[in-house]
This record gives C-alpha cells, structure tokens and sequence, in this order.
C-alpha cells in the first residue's frame, strides 16, 4: 500500500515512522510513505498555506489551492474513478465519520491512501467538499492538527496489511476485530509476590485454555464494552458461553 501524508509539518512524522511495526512494514517494502510538505506548493515568497476566514472570526484557515495543487501533484485519479482503483483521498477533521477498527479494515483493502492533514481553524470547505473522499475524525476531541489522527490512522491501518504483522490470527484476534475485546494476556513469572497467573495457562491443555479465553474476552467485552456486542461475530461456543454469562450475570442498569 501506498500512502501519501500531506502536512504543513512534514518532520513530525519523523520518529513515529521510524519503530516498530510501521518500521517494518517500510523496510519489507509491504508499505510505502512519502509525506509531503504543503509549503512546497505555495508560490508566494513567505510559501502562505493559510488565510483569514471569510465572513471573519478568530484564527486562520489552510488555503485551498496548496491542496488541490499538491494532490494533482501525487497523480491519484480523479474522484469517481478512485474507488474501483482502491484509491481514497481522507481528509481529517474533527467532523468527520469516527475511525474505528471496521473502517481500519476496510482502508487496509486499499493501494493507495492520501491523508491530508488540516491546522489552525480548519481547512477550507472545498477540500472536504470537492477534493477529498471522505473526511474522518479519531474521536469526539479537538486537536490542533490532523498529524497526529494521520499516524494514528496510518498504524491501525498498516498492522491489518497482509504480511505486516507475522502472525495474522493475532491481528484477526485484537480488540474490536470481531466486535470482542481481547482476553487477558500473561507471560513469566508464574508468580510475583502473591500474584499468580490463572492456573488454566499453565496447564498446556490447549482445548481448556482457548475456551478460558474466550470466556474472558466475552466477559470482559460484557463488563466493560457491552454496545460491542449487539455487532459482534461469535461462533457457536461462543454463543453458549455468552447465553452462560448473562444467565449468571444479569443486566445491570446504567453505569453498571
Ligand atoms: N475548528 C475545527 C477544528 C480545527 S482543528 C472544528 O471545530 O471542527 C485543526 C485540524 O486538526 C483539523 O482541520 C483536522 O485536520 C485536525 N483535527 C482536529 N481534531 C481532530 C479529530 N478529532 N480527528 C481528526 N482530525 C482532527
């Protein structure tokens, strides 16, 4: 997958690319990410990318045409093409459609993605509007610049690529992958004062360890999570643990 990040700060994206599994999917050549600086398509002398809003108000706003300039310059194809292509241009924006694992998913189906990363109050409507194929927000805050939701997008994203991550089931087994959070995880020492690992992981009985495990995942999912599964995709033991669990554990009211 390809992925171009369109930025007024093009070294912020420095570190976060460069560890970990971002890393790795670079250097297998599994993804490729090239950040542009929006300055580079400004020709004023001062490179201005922003511009006070129309109608006034506080602050400035990205300029339309360093955008739509830069972005002729990746050679995406146009709008209605870009789809059947598997190419998507997203711009951020607290406004958008909430990112969440199902559309990681679906963006990881992708050959080519440009993130465009807005500042100051916003970006200039015709952007979101004419340019872009869909706007996405991680969350219900406001930050000061779409750089941070681009990495946060560009790792849950590049992790789902085939290949990235060597073991797919466990990519396939993360929180939210089926609509259930993850079980608990354990590693040595058995015991730490009086701290000891569920004894079940330490028997090797495999049959009894998979079913603990969904067990707790369904009753953490249950616990803490619970508008998870009304979408979430169980096999039959599953089912009958769940069924299991409510049986012992009855609806509690708001706020649990
Ligand atoms: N005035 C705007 C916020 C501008 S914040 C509003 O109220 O909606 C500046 C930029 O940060 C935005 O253009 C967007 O690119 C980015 N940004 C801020 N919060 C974000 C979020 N929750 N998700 C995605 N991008 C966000």
């Amino acid at each position: 997958m390809k992925i171009d990040i369109v930025t007024i700060f093009s070294d912020f994206f420095h570190g976060p690319m460069d560890y970990g599994i971002i890393r790795r999917a670079r250097e297998a050549g599994l993804v490729t990410i090239e950040v542009h600086d929006l300055r580079a398509f400004a020709h004023d002398k001062h490179r201005t990318v922003d511009d006070r809003p129309f109608g006034g108000g506080e602050g400035m706003v990205l300029k339309p045409e360093p955008i739509f300039e830069c972005i002729e310059s990746l050679n995406v194809l146009p709008l209605e093409q870009r789809c059947e292509a598997k190419q998507n241009v997203v711009l951020l924006s607290a406004q958008g459609k909430r990112f969440d694992q199902q559309v990681a998913w679906e963006l990881a189906k992708l050959e080519r993605m440009v993130l465009i990363c807005g500042r100051y109050e916003g970006v200039d409507e015709r952007v979101g509007e004419y340019l872009a194929d869909c706007e996405l927000s991680i969350g219900d805050y406001v930050l000061s610049g779409g750089e941070l939701p681009a990495l946060v997008i560009l790792d849950a994203v590049a992790r789902l690529v085939p290949g990235v991550v060597g073991d797919e089931q466990s990519v396939a087994e993360d929180s939210f992958s089926r609509g259930l959070l993850d079980f608990p995880q354990f590693t040595r020492p058995a015991e730490i004062a009086d701290l000891r690992v569920p004894d079940v992981l330490l028997s090797g009985n495999h049959a009894e360890i998979r079913r603990w495990r969904k067990r707790e995942a369904l009753t953490r999912t249950l616990e803490r999570r619970p508008d998870l599964l009304a979408e979430a995709s169980l096999d039959e033991e599953e089912e009958e643990i769940l069924r299991e669990l409510k049986r012992l554990r009855p609806e509690r009211g708001a706020g649990g």
